[in-house]
């Protein structure tokens, strides 16, 4: 991977690492045979604190599974996920010191906020089971910090609301600030705009970028819709079929994409200008019903894994799947970017 690029917004050290994990699941082939399932493939990132990296791919691509893997909720095949870099303890006392630094943030914030309790209960919770916090008035004071952290105020009326008092984009708020009270140095969020009114989306997409700079919060923003990857990130790491494909700074990605992949992406995502006025974000993305095309991760092709849908694709693409290697500063996985000299076999295939 890119170390130089990923290390642009932060320190040295890496808040939150992903070294060379994979993830195989049993499962069945398109013939109805059992197959090992290629998740993830070997994939290592670095975040660092005060960045947001995006990891943008579309259905079947691999996000989903690495987040869990940095969720703790899948136990990686190969590789290790470490924080502050240390392999992660995954006994439960480590999983509990774990999540106290890495919070989690779902798509559906109805889903994962008890309904049966006011906001003062639902955060006071976390702040009990993961801080230092124990007398009635700590816990308060923390509550409401975190409240106003995400603009619900006054915090002493908030708290007392129960989540169906609010509109989705409040309660994604409050999933935030459940988040926040824990003081934490990652957030992990997995599509957390997705389920909200494209008149909200941009609100939140603020709020975490504004966390970023006044929390020095690190993130990994999970997302099919690279218009809002590039609004809020610092880096974007695309993922095709388990693996990443291209790892730049959102800024270069964007204005020279490398990858066949990423210019498709690219060119499916709706104006970014029209993202900026409206928080719209889904329009002509891949996940659109009748663009979507899933990719067969089950199978595991001897070739690059885009070769099918590559406009670009040479005989070499379909015998070897190219490796991720460093491009003038960036990562891209694609023969057309490799010299020569790199390719296995000079003379097959290039144009
Ligand atoms: Fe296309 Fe070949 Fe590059 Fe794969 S390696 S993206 S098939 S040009």
């Amino acid at each position: 991977m890119n170390e130089s690029a990923a290390g642009a917004a932060g320190g040295d050290q890496p808040v939150l690492e992903a070294v060379g994990v994979s993830q195989h699941f049993t499962g069945k082939s398109s013939t109805g045979h059992r197959t090992k399932i290629k998740a993830v493939r070997n994939v290592s990132l670095r975040l660092f604190r005060r960045q947001i990296i995006a990891i943008v791919g579309e259905s079947g691509s691999g996000k989903t599974t690495l987040a869990r893997l940095f969720s703790l909720l899948h136990q990686p095949t190969e590789g290790e996920i470490r924080f502050q870099g240390v392999p992660v303890d995954r006994s439960r006392r480590g999983r509990s010191a774990y999540y106290a630094e890495v919070q989690l943030i779902f798509q559906d914030p109805f889903g994962s906020l008890n309904q049966l309790k006011p906001l003062r209960h639902i955060i006071g919770r976390a702040v009990r089971l993961h801080t230092e916090a124990r007398s009635r008035s700590a816990v308060r004071e923390r509550v409401h910090e975190a409240l106003e952290k995400v603009s619900l105020t006054p915090a002493e009326d908030y708290a007392e609301r129960y989540p169906s008092d609010l509109s989705g984009g409040q309660r994604q708020r409050v999933a935030i600030a459940r988040a926040l009270s824990m003081n934490p140095a990652v957030l992990l969020a997995d599509e957390p705009t997705s389920m909200l009114d494209a008149s909200i989306r941009l609100d939140v997409l603020n709020l975490l970028r504004d966390l970023r700079d006044q929390e020095s919060l690190a993130m990994l923003y999970i997302t099919h819709d690279i218009a809002s990857a590039r609004y809020l990130s610092d880096l974007i790491a695309v993922m095709y079929g388990g693996e990443i494909v291209e790892q730049a700074p959102t800024e270069e990605l964007v204005a020279a994409p490398l990858h066949p992949y990423t210019r498709l992406l690219l060119e499916s995502a709706p104006n970014p200008e029209h993202y900026k006025d409206n928080g719209a974000a889904g329009a002509g993305s891949l996940d659109d019903e009748d663009e979507a095309e899933p990719v067969d991760v089950a199978v595991d092709l001897p070739g690059c894994r885009f070769a099918a849908r590559c406009p670009q694709a040479m005989n070499l693409c379909a015998d070897r799947n190219p490796p991720l290697v460093d491009v003038g500063g960036r990562s891209v996985a694609c023969w057309l970017h490799l010299t020569d000299d790199a390719r296995p076999n000079r003379h097959e295939g290039v144009p």
